[in-house]
């Protein structure tokens, strides 16, 4: 198999249930708005036709190390770029091949783009308050990307060139997982990391049997539910739900925040989302510095009002 010299090469989560990760989408597409994407997929050699639909123009299919798999991929492709996930599993391959291959590491990117030099990585910074770029002056950069926070979806590839990529097992270290066990989730929701739209609630709903309308409002959008830190440390809600500096963060369509006053470490993590709708008491609160819709008023008034109406909708 030949590669184009624009390709950029794309490392594929997988998922324990062997499915292509969400963010594969989004990889794909800023791929191929910089080049031509050539996807990597270290699972089941069946998601090749799944990674052609999003995109991939050509897919190689590996077992063993990711970090291995990666170090050949490379090798042949000769990528311009090479994108992975912001996830968990992302951040680790791209730092451990980054490391071992001494090249550039740009983490975190929402965005990629092309100069006459080469791909450039754009992050946004200090709590969302600046948009920066990052670009390497050798070699092609490993930036990962995250999640969510890229539209731009590529045209699907229904017979993608697939080849079985041979990977020499360096031996090095790495990770390896003792266990697996799936945690069972009984919520309906999306999962709160790449959910296309997140209500969270912040220390304004006073309890955790009151934070209960924060999932209502939630579940009426068909949205997963984030907190503030401050919601959290109070004991609402499970802390795998903050989001901000120290939780997660997403970049979703819609971004509903509800008594949470906008500190910076909670912006942080949210200001990236498209459209912004902050419902406060305190018409200061500086969440409404970035909301592109908000309620100054009682939460308590307000959100049950916005559910009856969101449920007259759907009826
Ligand atoms: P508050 O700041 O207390 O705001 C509550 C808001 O609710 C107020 O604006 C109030 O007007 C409003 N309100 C009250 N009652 C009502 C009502 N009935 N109706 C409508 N509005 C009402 N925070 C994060 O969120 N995520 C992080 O990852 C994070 N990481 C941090 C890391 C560090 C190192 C530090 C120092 C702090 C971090 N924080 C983080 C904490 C952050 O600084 C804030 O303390 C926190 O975000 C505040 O949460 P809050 O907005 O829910 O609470």
């Amino acid at each position: 198999m030949t590669f184009p010299s624009d390709s950029i090469l794309v490392l594929l989560d997988v998922t324990p249930s062997d499915g292509l990760a969400k963010s594969s989408a989004g990889l794909l597409g800023a791929a191929s708005a910089v080049g031509t994407p050539v996807a990597l997929i270290v699972g089941d050699a069946a998601l090749a036709a799944d990674a052609g639909a999003l995109g991939a123009a050509s897919v190689l299919v590996a077992s063993g190390d990711r970090v291995d798999a990666v170090a050949a991929a490379a090798a042949l492709v000769q990528p311009d770029a090479i994108l992975v996930s912001h996830s968990i599993e992302g951040r680790e391959a791209a730092a451990r091949y980054a490391a071992r291959s001494r090249s550039a590491l740009s983490v975190d990117a929402v965005a990629v783009a092309r100069d006459e030099e080469g791909v450039v990585a754009q992050h946004s910074v200090y709590g969302g308050a600046y948009n920066v770029q990052s670009a390497t002056t050798f070699g092609a950069p490993v930036i990962t990307v995250r999640q969510g926070a890229v539209d731009a979806r590529a045209a699907a590839v229904t017979d993608p060139a697939v080849e079985t990529l041979e990977v020499a097992a360096s031996g090095r270290q790495a990770a390896t997982f003792g266990a697996l066990q799936e945690a069972v989730v009984s919520s309906t929701r999306p999962e709160l990391r790449g959910a296309a739209k997140v209500v969270s609630g912040g220390r304004g709903l006073g309890s955790e049997e009151k934070f209960a309308l924060v999932d209502e409002l939630a579940d009426a959008l068909g949205a997963a539910v984030g907190a503030s830190r401050a919601a959290v440390d109070a004991g609402y809600v499970k802390q795998t739900a903050q989001v901000g500096q120290t939780g997660v963060s997403v970049s979703p369509q819609l971004y509903v925040a509800l008594g949470i006053s906008g500190a910076i470490q909670h912006k942080a993590g949210m200001q990236t989302a498209k459209t912004i709708v902050a419902i406060n008491k305190d018409a200061d609160a500086p969440i409404f510095e970035i909301a592109d819709y908000g309620v100054v008023g009682d939460l308590f008034t307000v959100v049950p009002q916005l559910i009856a109406a969101l449920q007259a909708k759907k009826a």
